[in-house]
């Protein structure tokens, strides 16, 4: 059920712009939270229609219980401008379908390049070698000049090896910096975009990425505002527990007893067998 663009203005605005020139836009939305409901009565075998509560409570038990096939029927498609070293991460989810644009037949040093802004030029995490600290570079002038003198001796090479030296486009734009940005088109089943935002929408994923990933959600919980509602109470914001861990945890009696007022019988149920097996841990 492909939603048509003026439908799509309810998702104003349609681009998000992302610091340092990249964008994302929503393209197309395929299915809502009804939809999934539909798919969802096929694993029930219910027929009989079903009130909006219903269909609230069945999308939390879905993703509770991780019955995430009917995710998988609806989807949504944008279009992205983003430097290739978030394309790289990027396109590591598999599960996506891409349309990009050629760096063989075209010129893609006109699409410009990711230009860090100030707070994008953090230090590296004394923890993690890899990630990047809150603080600041020393010296962010010095390191956005160098960097933009970089970036211009490699356009310059470019135009020269392209325009002058009649150099294949595939082989020039190896001379261009990651920093350059790339555009594609980008499909992805709920399930999938769901997965990607829990590992990209994260502290633990590179910060300009989880820019991209934050413009996604934003997109997502508008078109499937209940899924995306549960999915940010159980998974998102949930926490996972190993055995080892569980046993440093402690059980509030009282706190316990207020979930009765708060919980259907149903997760209510489901409280107490999680609470039982931190229980046993604590004994353990
Ligand atoms: C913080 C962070 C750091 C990372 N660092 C690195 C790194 O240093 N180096 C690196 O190479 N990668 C790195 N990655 C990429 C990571 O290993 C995954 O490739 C990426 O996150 C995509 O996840 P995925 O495979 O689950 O997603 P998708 O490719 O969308 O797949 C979704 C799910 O489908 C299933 N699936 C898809 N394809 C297959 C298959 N062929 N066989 C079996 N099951 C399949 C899996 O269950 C998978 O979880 C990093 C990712 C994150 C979030």
């Amino acid at each position: 059920m492909p939603i048509h663009e003026q439908d799509l203005a309810r998702f104003h605005p349609l681009t998000i712009n992302i610091s340092g020139g990249g964008f994302v836009r929503l393209v197309n939305v395929n299915g809502t939270d009804a939809a999934i409901d539909t798919i969802a009565r096929a694993e029930f075998e219910e027929t009989s229609p079903r009130m909006p509560d219903e269909v609230d409570s069945i999308l939390s038990y879905m993703i509770r219980h991780t019955h995430t096939s009917p995710f998988e029927f609806v989807g949504m498609a944008f279009q992205v401008r983003c430097p290739m070293f978030v394309r790289s991460q990027w396109q590591r989810h598999r599960t996506g379908h891409y349309s990009e644009v050629s760096g063989r037949y075209r010129d893609v040093s006109e699409l410009g390049a990711y230009a860090p802004p100030v707070d994008h030029l953090r230090k590296s995490a004394p923890s993690r070698k890899q990630g990047s600290s809150d603080e600041i570079v020393n010296d962010p002038d010095e390191v956005t000049r160098r960097c933009s003198e970089y970036y211009q001796a490699g356009q310059e090479l470019y135009d020269y090896l392209v325009y002058d030296a009649g150099l294949s486009r595939e082989v020039a734009r190896g001379n261009l910096t990651q920093n350059n940005f790339t555009h594609y088109y980008f499909q992805l089943d709920l399930h999938n975009l769901l997965h990607l935002l829990r590992l990209r929408d994260h502290s633990t994923a590179q910060f300009q990425m989880t820019e991209y990933a934050r413009a996604l959600r934003h997109f997502v919980s508008v078109a499937f505002p209940i899924t995306y509602r549960h999915f940010a109470n159980h998974i998102l914001n949930g926490v996972r527990f190993s055995a080892d861990e569980l046993e440093f945890l402690q059980i509030d009696e009282t706190k316990l007893r207020q979930a009765e007022k708060k919980f259907s019988k149903g997760r209510l149920s489901e409280l107490h067998e999680k609470v039982e097996r931190v229980r046993a841990a604590i004994k353990h």
